[in-house]
């Protein structure tokens, strides 16, 4: 099993669209674990994005992230990182294939609706980030015999 942070943005928010893209999720067979609806301060947004600090997108994109609150949740699941970030799409929604959140539903460069860790590694830095430990609720969906065989499960 592994765990993905995932940030539903202003655009989403603010756009009425947190509950289609949560459907997709939990269809998938995602399970939550953990969620904060926040606006988010400069400083968690700068060590958030400190990987993409002097691109030109930066600031802009710093000053979005904070301009309206944001669902931040872990998403657990057989390989969520890389899952979701299928389910998200390509960066830039009018390049992101449809079918795909980002594909769907936007068409904007910046506001794309999403975000979603990139590795394992970006996946531990941003939970540890955002949640402490005993924010992270264990828990057995009912379905889930149903949404996982054996050897899914390992
Ligand atoms: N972004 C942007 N312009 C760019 C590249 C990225 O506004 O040229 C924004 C966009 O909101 C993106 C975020 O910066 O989601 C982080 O960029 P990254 O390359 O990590 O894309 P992601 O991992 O979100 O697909
Ligand atoms: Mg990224």
């Amino acid at each position: 099993m592994e765990r993905t942070l995932i940030i539903l943005k202003p655009d989403a928010v603010q756009r009425g669209l947190m509950g289609r893209i949560l459907t997709r999720f939990e269809a998938k067979g995602l399970k939550m674990v953990a969620a904060r609806f926040e606006r988010l301060g400069e400083d968690r947004l700068s060590q958030h994005y400190k990987d993409h600090e002097g691109k030109p997108f930066y600031a802009g994109l710093v000053r979005f992230m904070g301009e309206s609150p944001v669902l931040v949740m872990v998403l657990e699941g057989v390989e969520a990182i890389a899952t979701c970030r299928k389910m998200m799409g390509a960066t830039f929604g009018r390049d992101a294939e449809s079918g795909t959140i980002r594909g769907d539903f936007g068409i904007s460069r910046s506001y794309n609706l999403v975000h979603g860790s990139d590795s394992p590694e970006a996946a531990e830095r941003e939970i540890g980030l955002f949640f402490d430990a005993n924010e992270i609720v264990e828990w057995q969906p009912a379905g889930h015999a149903w949404v996982y065989d054996a050897e899914d499960l390992g």
